[in-house]
Formats: C-alpha cells, structure tokens, sequence
C-alpha cells in the first residue's frame, strides 16, 4: 500500500516527465518541478540561457558547455519570482549532478525526488551530505 505522500510524490514526477517534453535538446531531456505547500513555485528543463539558440549539441553531437539543467532552469527562475524556495520538495526526472546539488543546497531545498539515477552519483551524495532527503522513486508502468 502506498503512502498519501509517495502518491504525491509520483504524481509529481509524472508531471516532471512531461515537463521534460519541452526540451529541445536531443541527448537528454529532464525535467522539473519545485514544489512548496502543494503549490508548483517553479518549473525547469534543459536548455540553453535565453536569447540564445534553441540547439543543445554542437556538430559533434557533444552537449554545448553553457546549457543549463533542469534543475538550475528551475531555480534561477525563481530568483526572478516572489517565490522562496526555502523548505521546498524539488522534482525531477534524472539524479541531480554535482553542479545542480550546490545550487540546491543553497536555494534552502529540503527534499528531491527523483525517477532516474544517473551513472554519477556524486551530486545525489553531496545532497545527503547536506542533510537534504533524497528519494529514488522507480516509475511502473500502469
Ligand atoms: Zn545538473
């Protein structure tokens, strides 16, 4: 029997799975949702900074140096809201990179809950290390 909150939490990462559709990039789409009392405070998936091209890979098919993740879309977003991330859930779809784990550690994020586990895990480490709780949710397919 599942829990009221880990019913959530899939619901969410649903949502996440769909919000990385918007990704143009052709590598890896992720995606993400920043979520604080029930409410959706942020959204994210990985792109290149506004103004620039909407093209992740270079020739060689290597991802550009400057498009962002996810998850750094999602809080950088909220820098330039009302919103404050303090003490929210952060959803998506892939384990977060080292990179996007100081940023999470930073915005005041308490929990992420993601569907993929990355090869390197070194980001979902240091997230631990920081006292954040970290949940790894498999996605059935029903
Ligand atoms: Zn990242």
């Amino acid at each position: 029997m599942e829990s009221k909150q880990q019913l959530l939490d899939k619901r969410y990462l649903r949502m996440a799975e769909i919000w990385a559709e918007n990704s143009y990039c052709k590598r890896r789409q992720v995606g993400c949702l920043v979520v604080k009392d029930k409410r959706i405070i942020s959204d994210g998936y990985n792109g290149t900074p506004s103004g620039f091209e909407n093209v992740c890979e270079d020739e060689d098919n290597i991802t550009k140096p400057y498009v962002l993740h996810a998850e750094a879309n999602a809080i950088t977003k909220l820098a330039r809201s009302h919103n404050n991330s303090d003490g929210a859930t952060l959803y998506v779809t892939d384990s977060p990179c080292i990179e996007c784990a100081k940023l999470i550690i930073q915005s005041g994020i308490t929990r992420v809950v993601f569907t993929h586990l990355y090869r390197i895990t070194d980001g979902v480490e240091l997230l631990q290390r920081a006292g954040i709780e970290v949940v790894h949710l498999t996605m059935e397919k029903n």
